[in-house]
């Protein structure tokens, strides 16, 4: 593959930037696109809106996205947040749009709708989530950053959690979109370089229901804006390079309220029981090219067999060992690829553990 030239220039940019909007704010309309990517557009507000439900619907060309098809195109974005925009800043926006169809039906890549619909109906579990997204940062030939050119780096060893020259690559990416999910007020509670080189994570959470999705989309659209800064790609594939090289996850982390208090151990082994009568049903939804990271190799489990075990980083789910010790807490569903949907994941484990809405 080609190198794509780079002809960005942000030192001018700032200028250009600073310039006074004379009261008008710059809104972001960001959505969720058929391939799990997102996709954004942006319209001028009169004055600052003080909530969501100020914002007016809009829409977009489905057939451009392969959301819809040519002759009924028209796919409507429906405001369900609002963040202050790290990339603007001053009263600009970013907006987190649902997509709905002209006849009245969720969009079939809004995922977050039927995620809303079980969150709203067991609030009263008090569902708590923080998952924890891993990533690859590729150069623009689509290697590696920092890997040498057509060659591999030492093996796996130096890099996770690592500091100096030759054991990261990109900090200033990862140092810039931890900044601006603050900034914009996402619940991002850490990063951390991971075991394969260009590789690293990040946590959300934890988060409340349907939040979670929220935020992780959010940070999700902030990574891939931050690197296009900086002219490196993100990917989410979970196998980036075959071989032994570690895969990259969405380990979700969850609890109820009943998981959490005094004696929350049961309720965390009734869940595990639960979980393991639908282990074909979570997988379904928990990433593509799962397969490939799955090896039960490189801390992974069997992609085929649910089992869990506390400190077992080589189970589906494990318990951690101060939950363990507690006899309450939450436990950590390592099985989600990082490119799965949050609002599948964590529809999906809502339903298991609550069971499933008729209609
Ligand atoms: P690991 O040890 O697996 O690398 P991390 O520290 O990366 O774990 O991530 C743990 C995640 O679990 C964080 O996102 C954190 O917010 C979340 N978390 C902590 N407590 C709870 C809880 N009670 N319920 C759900 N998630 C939680
Ligand atoms: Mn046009
Ligand atoms: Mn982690
Ligand atoms: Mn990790
Ligand atoms: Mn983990």
């Amino acid at each position: 593959m080609a190198e794509i030239p780079t002809i960005s220039n942000t030192t001018t940019l700032k200028k250009y930037l600073d310039l006074d909007q004379k009261g008008a704010i710059i809104a972001e309309y960001i959505w969720i696109d058929a391939s799990g990517g997102c996709r954004s557009k942006c319209k001028t507000l009169k004055k600052k809106p003080e909530s969501v439900k100020e914002l007016a619907e809009w829409n977009f060309d489905g057939s451009s996205t392969d959301q819809a098809p040519g002759d009924n195109s028209d796919v409507y974005l429906r405001p369900v947040a609002m963040y202050p925009d790290p990339f603007r800043l001053g009263d600009n926006i970013l907006v987190l749009a649902e997509c709905w169809m002209s006849d009245g039906k969720p969009n079939a890549y809004n995922f977050r709708h039927d995620a809303g619909v079980l969150m709203e109906k067991y609030a009263d579990q008090e569902f708590w989530f923080g998952l924890e997204q891993e990533y690859t940062l590729l150069d623009s030939v689509g290697w590696p950053y920092g890997w040498p050119k057509n060659g591999f780096p030492a093996p796996q060893g130096p890099y996770y959690c690592g500091v100096g020259t030759g054991k990261v690559f990109c900090r200033d990416i990862v140092e810039a979109h931890y900044k601006a999910c603050l900034y914009a007020g996402l619940e991002i509670s850490g990063t951390n370089a991971e075991v394969m080189p260009a590789q690293w994570e990040y946590q959300i959470g934890p988060c409340t229901g349907i939040e979670l999705g929220d935020h992780m989309w959010m940070s999700r659209f902030m990574l891939h804006r931050v690197a296009e800064d900086f002219g490196a790609k993100v990917t989410f594939n979970p196998k980036p390079i075959p071989g032994n090289w570690n895969g990259a996850g969405l380990h979700s982390n969850v609890s109820t309220k009943e998981m959490r208090a005094e004696g929350g151990m049961k309720a965390i082994e009734a869940a595990m029981e639960n979980l393991a009568k639908r282990h074909k049903e979570h997988m379904a939804v928990y990433g593509e090219g799962n397969e490939a990271r799955m090896t039960g190799a490189h801390e992974t489990a069997s992609y085929d067999k649910f089992t869990w075990g506390i400190a077992n980083r080589g189970a589906s789910v494990r318990v951690n060992r101060q939950c363990a010790d507690e006899g309450k807490g939450y436990f950590e569903d390592r099985r989600p690829a990082s490119n799965a949907d949050p609002y599948q994941i964590t529809g999906m484990i809502v339903e298991t553990l609550c069971g499933k809405i008729e209609g």
